[in-house]
């Protein structure tokens, strides 16, 4: 049955009508689901017994709960929800067709990872399950693709907890890859008559791809657009890029996301946009020993991102323990877990990449890991059961 949440108020209310209920229902519907934030239909005492049978009849509310949880001793705690994904079909040019044409997947498992900190709470959000942009330092990487989270999905994650303040995109998968999904979840999200979130407290992050994909009909008619500019265009949300190398044939060894579209793609498109205004925009860069933490990667990393008004965030690369817990009552299998490939860089080179940057005008903060031992840091997210 097809889920009411990640629906917009227009849609909920022409749901309304079809069950043959008064169209200001849809905005009830709004208030119960986003609101209130209610689980089943028995809850919304404002709707008549009969309307909210006639509703249960063809829609669910479609929240999900997670069915394990992990905490960190730094507080961090990771969350597994069972979802249906889906597997897309991409035959189609047409938006409307792909959408019908999609099959939910069996079910799978995806995490999404809560970091308390300085009075802020952010949730770090999946996308979908697995990936496939094969990051070769990223354990999610090594799961494969296992379909695209649909956008009740993502905002059930969200959903589940009352007392966030951030949010990243950041988990499982890549956002441009499922941008339809993707789009729809953050209109609800800021949307007055959905979750009224500010942008400014919402962070995508991408590895830089310039996918195109039919636009949703009826206002496009097949025409293709670039995820990324979608992205840009249709939100005011924070845009994080994960850069890792400025050198393109040193990042393809790592991204192979970078052999199909250069990072100097990426930002000639994202030069397009303004900046200067509230909206940031940041690289995300994770430091390896002798690898990509020099003065000189500094100083192409100068080069590449000359002009864009950005923050740098440098992050220290987690090496992987044998006896590091999994959430999952399977225990985590090693052989899923990425090789270290390079040692992470010491404290020293950091803070000289740091200071070198910050010199040249660019704001650039050291990040420290959170969750190591509970497989939650940046790029850790692996799932025994997925395998
Ligand atoms: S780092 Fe992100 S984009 Fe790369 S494989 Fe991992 S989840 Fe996918």
């Amino acid at each position: 049955m097809e889920p009411l949440l990640g629906k917009t108020l227009a849609e909920l209310q022409t749901i309304a009508i079809e069950a043959g209920l008064p169209r200001f229902v849809g905005k009830q519907l709004c208030e119960w689901i986003y609101r209130k934030r209610v689980t089943s239909f028995e809850q919304m005492t404002n709707i008549s017994l009969k309307a909210r049978q006639a509703l249960q009849e063809r829609y669910v509310i479609g929240r999900t709960e997670p069915t394990a949880e992990a905490v960190s001793k730094d507080g961090t705690r990771k969350y597994l929800f069972p979802i249906q994904a889906e597997m897309p079909d991409n035959r189609s040019n047409d938006s409307e067709k792909r959408t019908r044409n999609t099959q939910r997947s069996t079910l799978n498992y995806i995490e999404c990872v809560y970091l308390p900190e300085d009075g802020r709470v952010t949730l770090c959000v999946s996308t979908q399950a697995g990936c496939k942009m094969g990051c070769k330092f990223c354990m999610t990487g090594t799961l494969g693709f296992h379909g695209n989270l649909t956008a009740d999905a993502i905002l059930a994650q969200i959903l589940h907890f009352p007392d966030l303040t951030n949010l990243v995109l950041m988990g499982e998968g890549e956002p441009m890859d499922n941008i339809d999904h993707v789009l729809r979840a953050l209109n609800v999200l800021t949307s007055d008559w959905g979750l009224a979130w500010s942008p400014k407290r919402i962070t995508v992050s991408t590895v830089g791809i310039l996918k195109a994909s039919p636009l949703p009909s009826p206002e496009g008619k097949g025409e293709q657009k670039i995820s990324l500019q979608r992205f840009l265009e249709e939100t005011d949300c924070h845009l994080a890029i994960s850069l890792h190398n400025p050198n393109p044939e040193e990042r393809a060894a790592i991204m192979p996301a970078e052999r199909l579209t250069p990072i100097s793609h990426v930002l000639d498109l994202v030069r397009q946009y303004d900046w200067s205004k509230q909206r940031r925009l940041s690289f995300e860069y994770i430091c390896w020993a002798g690898v990509n933490d020099d003065i000189a990667h500094a100083k192409q990393l100068l080069r590449l991102v000359s002009g864009l008004p950005c923050r740098v965030n440098l992050i220290r690369f987690h090496q992987t323990d044998s006896d590091q817990p999994s959430c999952h009552s399977a225990a985590v299998d090693e052989t899923v877990l990425p090789k270290t490939l390079f040692p992470a860089s010491d404290e020293l080179r950091m803070v000289a990449f740091r200071d070198y940057l910050s010199a040249h005008g660019v704001t650039c903060t050291i990040r420290r890991s959170r969750g190591e031992d509970i497989l939650a840091a940046c790029g850790m997210l692996v799932n025994a059961l997925q395998k």
